[in-house]
């Protein structure tokens, strides 16, 4: 199993580093063809308007939110998250806007602690992780509503910052920045299971 890592904008290194701890292959994804040779991706942290904005300008936009509808897997970080979102609040200026990939069924506010203090980290219970992650939130969104087909993982100060639907997982913070793999342990799990599954 291959798994790409978005690699328009974005802390792409951290990814590969943290998904080849974790086991897995993992390879930077920059074009229709590099899509194409992947099993998952991981969508990074960044900006999600500007990668947003270089998705279409590659023309990775619609090939993208077509794998993600056919099932493909994937691990969105914080902006990663948010494209991955049906609805995005807060979205950015017209032309400019975070346009979303509709993977999850969920709303996300785009910037939302961002706006009471840029930067916070801290321990969170998250569902089949023990002990705690250490969740380092920069300028986050959070998830302000989900569909019933939506697992809720993780809460921060009362907000939805984990999730996942089938094989679509997407944290508001950045695991791929501490050295913690469990996250993406999981991520290369789901993907793992997946391709297990598919093949019985
Ligand atoms: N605020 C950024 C955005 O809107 C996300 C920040 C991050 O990925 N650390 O995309």
């Amino acid at each position: 199993m291959r798994i790409g890592v978005l690699a328009l904008q974005g802390d792409t290194r951290e990814h590969l580093a943290a998904l080849r701890a974790a086991g897995a292959e993992a390879t930077t994804v920059r074009r229709r063809t590099d899509l194409d040779a992947v099993d998952a991706l991981v969508l990074p942290g960044g900006e999600s308007t500007t990668i947003s904005h270089l998705l279409r300008e590659f023309d990775l936009f619609d090939p993208l939110r077509d794998r993600l509808a056919d099932g493909m897997p994937a691990y969105g970080s914080c902006a990663g998250m948010i494209l991955l979102a049906a609805e995005i609040l807060d979205a950015g200026a017209a032309g400019r806007a975070a346009t979303p990939l509709g993977a999850i069924d969920m709303t996300v506010r785009r910037n939302a602690f961002g706006r009471q203090v840029d930067s916070f980290e801290g321990e969170i219970e998250f569902a089949g992780l023990d002990p705690p992650v250490h969740a380092v939130f920069i300028r986050a969104p959070w998830v302000e509503r989900v569909g019933p087909g939506v697992q809720v993982l993780a809460r921060a100060a009362g907000h939805i910052v984990a999730v996942r639907q089938g094989p679509v997982l997407a944290t508001a913070f950045h695991p791929e920045i501490t050295g913690d793999r469990r996250v993406h342990q999981m991520f290369v799990d789901i993907v793992t299971d997946g391709s297990t599954s598919d093949d019985q």
